[in-house]
C-alpha cells in the first residue's frame, strides 16, 4: 500500500468514512502561512489550521520557548506537583480576562473545556443546594465539540444528534440569535429573541444549571455574526433566572475578531469562559476553562466540593510554555493592525461576491471572511481549484470560508479572495 492508501485504510478522518476517498494532501513543511506538500508544491493556509495558526506556522518564538522546555520537561503530572509555565500562563490570562475571572482548569482541547465549564455550572449550582438544576440551554446554530456532552448543546441540525439515535441528552435550545452584527438592533424582545429566552427560563424555573453560547461568532454551526447587544440581554436574564452564563471563545478567542475575545464586542462577561483552539498560537493542543471566582467558590467551598475532572496531560508544561510564548506576541498589539488589514482586505475583496447568482451572503468581521451560497457548493471540484492555484480552503456545505494567519500578507489575502471569487464565479455558472 502507498501511505496514502495506508492512511485512507487505518486513520479516520474528521468527519469522514475510511472508505469514501476524499482529496487528502501530505503535508511535509508548515512555516508561515505557507502549508508544503510531498510534492513540493506550497499552499496557503486559509484556514488557519482550523482557527488555530494566529501567528502562522512554526512561529520562531514560539518553537523557541517550546525547545526550551522540551528540553528541560515536555511532561510531568498535575496531582501533587504544579511548575513555573502553569504559574506564569495563569498569571498572563488573569492579566488578560475581565476582573473576577481568573480561576483556570487547564484541559486538553476545546471539547474537554467544553465539559469542564458544564461540570463546574452543574456542581456550582448543586453545592449552593439547587438540585434540580440538571439541564442547560443554548441558541441554534451553535456548535460546541464532539465530546457527549458538548455534542448534546450543538444544534441538533448540525446532524450530530441524528447520528446516535437518541442518546444525546436533551437539551433546551432557543432560536438563533436573529438580529445580525452591524444590523441595527430591535429593541423588541420578541423580535430580537430574548423574549424566546425568557419565557424559557420561567417555564423550566429551577431546571436550568447554565446557558452555553459562542460570543457574536457562531462558528462551525453555520459561520454566523450576531449583534453583541443579544449578549447584554442574555447576560441580564441569566442573573435574573439564577442561570450560569457560559462563553464558549474556544474559536473566537485572542484576536480573531478583532478584539482580544469577541465578549468584548458587547463588553458583556460571562461566569464560565472556554478557551483553546490559537491558546497556544496552534502550536500544540491545549484549552482552558475559567470560572468566575464566585463559582470557584460555590464549587470548592459546598458539597461535592471538588470539580471532578482531571486530565493526564493537564497543565501540560510544553503547552503551557507554548501559550505563554503565543500571549506575548499578542501583547505588543500588532496583531490589531494586522487583524483590521485583513477585515478590510476581506471586506473589499469579496464584495463582488455579492452580485453572484449563487451567492446568499457574505460576512466579514475580523480576520474571518465568509461567503454562503443558496445551494451545496460543489466541494471537490472548489477545493481541487483552490489547491491547484495554491490555496487550501475547505469548503462546507454552502459554506466557503477563509480565517487567515494574521501574518497573511495583502498579496496572499489577494490571492485567497481570488480563489474564493473564482469558486462563486463557477458555482453561479450552474445556477
Ligand atoms: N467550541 C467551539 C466554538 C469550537 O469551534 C470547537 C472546535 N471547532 C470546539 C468547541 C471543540 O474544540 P476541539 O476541537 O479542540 O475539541
Amino acid at each position: 500500500l502507498s501511505a496514502d492508501e495506508f492512511d485512507r485504510r487505518h486513520i479516520w478522518r474528521p468527519y469522514a468514512s475510511m472508505t469514501a476517498a476524499p482529496p487528502l494532501h501530505r503535508i511535509t513543511d508548515a512555516q508561515g502561512v505557507y502549508l508544503t506538500r510531498v510534492d513540493g508544491g506550497r499552499m496557503i493556509d486559509a484556514m488557519s489550521s482550523w482557527w488555530c495558526m494566529a501567528h502562522g506556522h512554526r512561529r520562531p518564538e514560539i518553537v523557541a520557548a517550546m525547545t526550551a522546555q522540551l528540553q528541560r520537561m515536555p511532561h510531568v503530572m498535575f496531582g501533587g506537583l504544579t511548575h513555573d509555565p502553569a504559574t506564569e500562563l495563569a498569571q498572563r490570562l488573569v492579566r488578560l480576562l475581565p476582573p473576577g475571572l481568573d480561576c483556570i482548569f487547564y484541559a486538553d482541547s476545546g471539547s474537554v473545556a467544553v465539559e469542564v465549564a458544564l461540570k463546574m455550572a452543574r456542581q456550582a449550582q448543586a453545592a449552593r443546594g439547587h438540585a434540580t438544576r440538571t439541564m442547560f440551554a443554548s441558541a441554534r446554530g451553535g456548535y460546541h465539540g464532539d465530546t457527549w456532552k458538548a455534542m448534546s448543546l450543538c444544534d441538533p441540525e448540525t446532524g450530530m444528534h441524528g447520528h446516535f439515535g437518541g442518546s444525546l441528552q436533551p437539551q433546551f435550545f432557543v432560536r438563533r440569535p436573529p438580529v445580525a452584527f452591524g444590523d441595527a438592533w430591535i429593541e423588541d424582545p420578541a423580535l430580537n429573541g430574548l423574549q424566546e429566552v425568557e419565557t424559557l427560563f420561567a417555564e423550566q424555573a429551577g431546571r436550568i444549571a447554565g446557558f452555553i453560547i459562542e460570543p457574536v461568532v457562531q462558528g462551525a454551526g453555520g459561520m454566523r455574526f450576531y449583534h453583541p447587544r443579544y449578549l447584554a440581554g442574555l447576560r441580564r436574564l441569566c442573573d435574573a433566572a439564577g442561570v450560569l452564563l457560559i462563553f464558549d471563545e474556544v474559536a473566537t478567542g485572542f484576536g480573531r475578531t478583532g478584539r482580544m475575545f469577541a465578549m468584548e464586542h458587547a463588553g458583556v462577561w460571562p461566569d464560565i469562559i472556554c478557551l483553546g483552539k490559537a491558546l497556544t498560537g496552534g502550536h500544540i493542543t491545549f484549552a482552558a476553562t475559567v470560572a468566575s471566582r464566585t463559582v470557584a467558590e460555590a464549587i470548592a467551598g459546598g458539597s461535592p466540593g471538588l470539580l471532578m475532572h482531571g486530565p493526564t496531560f493537564m497543565g501540560n508544561p510544553l503547552a503551557c510554555a507554548a501559550a505563554c510564548a503565543s500571549l506575548d506576541l499578542l501583547q505588543t498589539g500588532a496583531w490589531r493592525d494586522d487583524v483590521a488589514r485583513i477585515e478590510a482586505g476581506l471586506t473589499i475583496g469579496l464584495a463582488p461576491a455579492r452580485d453572484m447568482p449563487a451567492v446568499a451572503d457574505v460576512r466579514v468581521l475580523g480576520a474571518i471572511g465568509v461567503v454562503e451560497m443558496r445551494s451545496p457548493i460543489d466541494v471537490d471540484r472548489a477545493h481541487a481549484r483552490a489547491v491547484a492555484s495554491g490555496v487550501y480552503l475547505r469548503p462546507f456545505g454552502r459554506l466557503l470560508y477563509t480565517m487567515p494567519p494574521f501574518i497573511t500578507s495583502d498579496r496572499e489575502l489577494e490571492q485567497i479572495v481570488t480563489e474564493m471569487l473564482n469558486i462563486c464565479v463557477i458555482e453561479s455558472e450552474d445556477v
